[in-house]
C-alpha cells in the first residue's frame, strides 16, 4: 500500500523538484509498521523559549499602513464549492493540525525538523488531502457547506520566521493552504519572528495570517477590557498591514474564559481555536474549536493515526 503511494508521490516529485529530495520522501514513506507512539501529551502550557527582545534592526522598516491600504489585496482566497462523491457535512469533524516552529532543536518537541514536516506534507499529498481555508471551514460549520471527506486545516502558532523560511517553500511545493497565527507585537520587533514584509508575502500567496493576540497573553488572567484591547489591537494591526479583514484567532496556551467569548463577539471574530482536544467539531463551539497537536516526537504512523482517527486519544 505504502509502496504504491510512494510511487505516485515520487512521480509528482520528479515532475517538480530535484531528485535528491525524492530519496528522503520515499524512504520515509516506506517505513514499516513500527509501534505507533501513543504520546498523547498535550503541551498546552509549554511554549518555545523566546529570545529576549532585541533592539529593532534599523534596516527593517515596517510598511506604512496607509499606503498599503490603498492597494487591493492580492490573491484573497475565495471559497471553493466542492462537488462530486466523497464529500462530508458538518455532522462530522475535521482535523485542524497545530504546528509551531518548523526547525530542528534538540529536545524541543514544538520544533518540527523541516524534513519531517516535508514528509508529513508529502503524505497528505499522496493520500489526496485537501487543505481548507478558514473561510471554508467556517462555511462548513455554520452553513453546512460540504467539503472533501479528506479535508485538513494546517495551522502554525506564534509566527516564527521559520514558518516563512522553512514551511512556506514546502507548502508551495505541494500547493497547500495554511494559516499562521501571529503575535503582533513581535512583528518587525523580535528576532526569530516574522516581519511585516514576510507576512504580506505569505498572505498574498495562499498562507492566511491571523491573530494570536498582541503579546501572547493568557487571556483568562486578564480583565474583560484588557482582553478586548488585545483582541482588537492585534486585529487592527494585521488589517492595516495586510489590507484585508482578520476574522480568526488562536488563543495563546489555549487559554480562555467566558469574558473571552464575550470579547470575541464584541470584536467581530468569526471563529477561534484552542490548543486542546482532537478534531474540530461543531459540538466544540465555533469560538472554542479543538486542534490536533503535532509533536516532533511523532513518526509518520502517529501522524497518520491522528489524521484518520477522530478519537485518537
Ligand atoms: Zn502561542
Amino acid at each position: 500500500m505504502f509502496k504504491n503511494l510512494s510511487k505516485k508521490c515520487s512521480l509528482f516529485i520528479i515532475s517538480f523538484i530535484f531528485p535528491c529530495i525524492l530519496t528522503s520522501c520515499s524512504k520515509n514513506l516506506n517505513i514499516a509498521a513500527k509501534d505507533i507512539q501513543n504520546n498523547n501529551t498535550q503541551v498546552i502550557n509549554k511554549e518555545i523559549n523566546i529570545p529576549e527582545k532585541t533592539a529593532i534592526d534599523a534596516s527593517i522598516k515596517p510598511p506604512i499602513a496607509s499606503s498599503l491600504n490603498k492597494e487591493t489585496p492580492k490573491n484573497v482566497l475565495n471559497n471553493r464549492t466542492f462537488t462530486g462523491p466523497n464529500l462530508k457535512y458538518n455532522n462530522k469533524g475535521i482535523p485542524v493540525l497545530m504546528y509551531h516552529s518548523i526547525a530542528y532543536e534538540k529536545g524541543n518537541e514544538l520544533r518540527i525538523p523541516k524534513e519531517k514536516f516535508r514528509e508529513q506534507m508529502c503524505f497528505l499529498k499522496e493520500k489526496g488531502y485537501t487543505t481548507l481555508t478558514l473561510n471554508e471551514l467556517h462555511e462548513f460549520f455554520v452553513n453546512n457547506s460540504p467539503v472533501p471527506e479528506k479535508s485538513v486545516v494546517l495551522t502554525f502558532d506564534d509566527g516564527y520566521v521559520d514558518n516563512y523560511t522553512n514551511a512556506y517553500p514546502i507548502l508551495k511545493e505541494f500547493g497547500f493552504n495554511a494559516v499562521v497565527f501571529v503575535i503582533t507585537n513581535n512583528i518587525d520587533n523580535r528576532k526569530g519572528y516574522l516581519t511585516s514584509n514576510q507576512i504580506i508575502e505569505l498572505a498574498n500567496n495562499g498562507i492566511e495570517v491571523q491573530s494570536h493576540t498582541v503579546d501572547h497573553e493568557k487571556l483568562a488572567t486578564l480583565t474583560y477590557n484588557k482582553q478586548l484591547e488585545t483582541l482588537k489591537n492585534s486585529k487592527f494591526f494585521l488589517e492595516n498591514i495586510l489590507g484585508r479583514k482578520i476574522s480568526y484567532i488562536a488563543y495563546p496556551y489555549g487559554n480562555w474564559n467566558e469574558n473571552t467569548i464575550k470579547a470575541i463577539k464584541e470584536t467581530d471574530y468569526k471563529m477561534a481555536f484552542t490548543t486542546n482536544g482532537t478534531w474540530s467539531d461543531k459540538s466544540d463551539g465555533i469560538y472554542t474549536l479543538d486542534r490536533v497537536y503535532i509533536s516532533a516526537n511523532f513518526d509518520i504512523n502517529e501522524f497518520h493515526r491522528r489524521l484518520t482517527n477522530r478519537n485518537y486519544k
